[in-house]
């Protein structure tokens, strides 16, 4: 193999030349002010079913590869991405809205190459079952085809490498569908990322719904990436049943963190924050309840508010800014509503909850509520924004009842100065994944799903390598 690429640096002005159409398309706002970011390609099925046949041709080249060779591709993505990290940040947070500091759009370039690096060091051997008199029979992954992959708007660029590099790891070749909210975002990461990668193994169409759609339902895709909501989920499994895909889904959480009555509220306050408020709410394993002992509520409460007062909002491309606004207005009316009728329901307003009428930009202060009832739909749905309740329990059976109490289940916390008593309630919690005294800490390492109906399959580390391969016994 002789793989040789030259990275190269792209301007900002060059990159959108190279993903807009050269007239027309869909007009992107910045959330933040309103501006015209961009205009996006409106492709239609017929561009879909060419990019899927370009990746089923270019799919056995790229599968004869060997792991090694493709890792080698997966490293000079990463070097792309890097050597591109600031223009690619400044377009997400015109995009996407979330500030270029913080754990946001840096943060979020950064985790794309952290995520190439670290899916392409993985060791995935074959597996030896049986080796005996009675003879041998090993289990190899072997490339199942071409990945379809749908994305959300949140952390566009971030889900899409979650999603493409094992895939590409494996020796598929990949059709993404981005949100038609973010899908700047992730043409401008796939142009960067071709810069390394040989032709036609990685592909990017951006429509809307109809496109997915037509992806979820398409005979020549082998195993569908989805990541989004739970209700486009259950629509995916439909549209992929006649073909009896694989399917890998990754839905909406609305994950619980248990504060224990030994908890230091001084001590966890700043990571509660940002557990709950990363990307300004608009993550899938964000904390969104939280379930705070009555002997040190009060406590909790007063230590959050003061760190969330301190934390700026505003346009993302002020670098003093943590928080930016929701990304678009539909969510930004979610979480108006949800927060409206908390207060209509006599919930204690702590921080925020009064957006300001007749601003530029989706922005929703940052909110804090408190002495809300579990059934209150602020806690039962999930609000994908800055707006936090806060319940109060009595007894730990009580919490660990309220916290099981929903259909989600994608991460969860405990907060505790015990780790035995943290990680003793930690297993009695139905979720894909509990933190203790953190929240929503991803690892490309650590196998990452939901339970319930959060989803299903897992992604990172090998055991999302092996969801992205055919599983395929030779016995002799
Ligand atoms: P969404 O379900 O509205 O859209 C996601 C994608 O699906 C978009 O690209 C959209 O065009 C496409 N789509 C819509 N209808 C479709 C259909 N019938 N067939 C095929 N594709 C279709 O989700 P969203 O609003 O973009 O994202 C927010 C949701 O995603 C939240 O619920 C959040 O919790 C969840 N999420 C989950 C994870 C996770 O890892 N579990 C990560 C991020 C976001």
């Amino acid at each position: 193999m002789n793989i040789s690429t030259t990275t190269e640096q792209i301007s900002f002005e060059d990159l959108l030349t190279a993903i807009q159409p050269v007239d027309g398309g869909r007009e992107i706002k910045d959330p933040a002010t309103g501006a015209l970011v961009g205009r996006a390609p409106e492709h239609t099925t017929a561009d879909l079913h060419a990019a899927i046949a370009a990746a089923r041709t270019a799919q056995p080249g790229w599968g004869a590869l060997t792991h090694t060779e493709r890792s080698t591709y997966l490293n000079l993505a990463a070097d792309a991405v890097e050597a591109n990290a600031e223009t690619l940040a400044v377009l997400l947070s015109r995009e996407q809205g979330k500030p270029l500091n913080g754990p946001n759009a840096r943060f979020e370039v950064g985790a794309c190459a952290a995520w190439l690096r670290a899916t392409a060091a993985f060791q995935l051997e074959p597996e030896i079952l049986v080796d005996d008199e009675s003879g041998r029979a090993e289990l190899h992954y072997r490339p199942l085809g071409v990945v379809g992959a749908i994305g959300p708007w949140n952390w566009p660029m971030m889900i899409s490498v979650w999603q493409l590099a094992p895939s590409l790891r494996m020796g598929n070749t990949v059709v993404m569908k981005p949100s038609e909210y973010t899908p700047l975002s992730v043409l401008a990461l796939v142009h960067v990322l071709n810069t390394a990668l040989p032709v036609d193994v990685l592909h990017v169409v951006s429509g809307g719904r109809e496109v997915g759609e037509a992806l979820a339902s398409h005979p020549d895709i082998d195993k569908l990436m989805f990541t989004g909501s739970t209700a486009t989920g259950k629509a995916i499994i439909r549209s992929s049943a006649d073909t009896v895909k694989r399917v890998t889904l990754e839905l909406g959480g609305n994950d619980a963190g248990i504060v224990l009555p030994d908890a230091d509220p001084q001590t966890i306050a700043q990571d509660l924050f940002w557990g709950a408020f990363i990307n300004t709410g608009q993550t899938c394993a964000a904390l969104k309840r939280l379930y705070v002992h009555e002997d040190i509520y009060e406590d909790v409460v007063a230590a959050l508010a003061e760190v969330a007062r301190s934390m700026p909002m505003g346009v993302g491309l002020d670098e003093n800014n943590v928080l930016g606004p929701l990304q678009n207005k539909a969510q930004f009316d979610i979480v108006a509503n949800l927060v409206q009728a908390a207060k209509d329901s006599g919930a204690r307003v702590v921080l925020g909850g009064n957006p300001e009428e007749g601003q530029p930009g989706y922005f929703y202060p940052t909110t804090l509520i408190a002495d809300i009832d579990n059934d209150n739909p602020l806690v039962a749905q999930e609000q994908f924004g800055p707006a936090l309740p806060i319940v109060k329990y009595s007894t730990i059976d009580e919490a660990v009842e309220k916290a099981n109490a929903l259909e989600a289940g994608l991460g969860a916390s405990v907060w505790s100065s015990n780790k035995e008593k943290a990680l003793e309630v930690a297993a009695r919690i139905q979720a894909g994944t509990v933190w203790i005294n953190k929240h929503g800490a991803v690892d490309p390492r650590l196998p990452f799903g939901g339970a319930k109906q959060s989803g299903y399959g897992l992604e990172f580390g090998v055991e999302g390598l092996k969801h992205l391969g055919q599983p395929q016994v030779i016995s002799y």
